[in-house]
C-alpha cells in the first residue's frame, strides 16, 4: 500500500530541465522587489508576482516563471542527441542495399 506522503513526494520530484533557446538565461529572484512574470497562468486574468527566491528565465527586459516558460516551449525534459542524424544516410544505405558502391564524402570540417 503506498502512504499519502510517499505519493505526494513523488509528485514533487523535479525532472531534469534543459533550455536551449537562444538568448534566454537563468536567474534567481533575491529581493522583494515587485516583479511579474510576462505571461499570465491559463485561466488568470492577472500576471502573477514573481517572489524571493524563485527560479526563472530572463531575456532582455522579459522575465517568465518556469511554469509559463514550459508553457511557451522554452524548456526541455530531454537533453539534445549527442549528434544530429546525417540526412544522406539513408540513401547511401539504400544505394548499397541496391548493389552500388557507396562513397561517402565528409563537407564538414571537424575540430
Ligand atoms: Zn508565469
Amino acid at each position: 500500500m503506498i502512504r499519502k506522503d510517499e505519493v505526494q513526494a513523488e509528485l514533487r520530484e523535479l525532472p531534469r530541465l534543459f533550455m536551449f533557446e537562444p538568448g534566454w538565461q537563468i536567474a534567481r529572484k533575491t529581493d522583494s522587489i515587485r516583479e511579474y512574470c510576462y505571461a499570465m497562468a491559463p485561466g488568470a486574468d492577472h500576471y502573477h508576482r514573481l517572489l524571493d527566491g524563485e527560479v526563472y528565465l530572463v531575456k532582455a527586459d522579459e522575465k517568465l516563471c518556469l511554469p509559463c516558460a514550459g508553457r511557451r516551449g522554452l524548456l526541455a525534459y530531454d537533453p539534445k542527441p549527442l549528434r544530429e542524424p546525417i540526412a544522406g544516410l539513408d540513401l547511401a544505405i539504400e544505394a548499397e542495399l541496391e548493389g552500388f558502391d557507396v562513397l561517402v564524402r565528409r563537407t564538414e570540417e571537424v575540430e
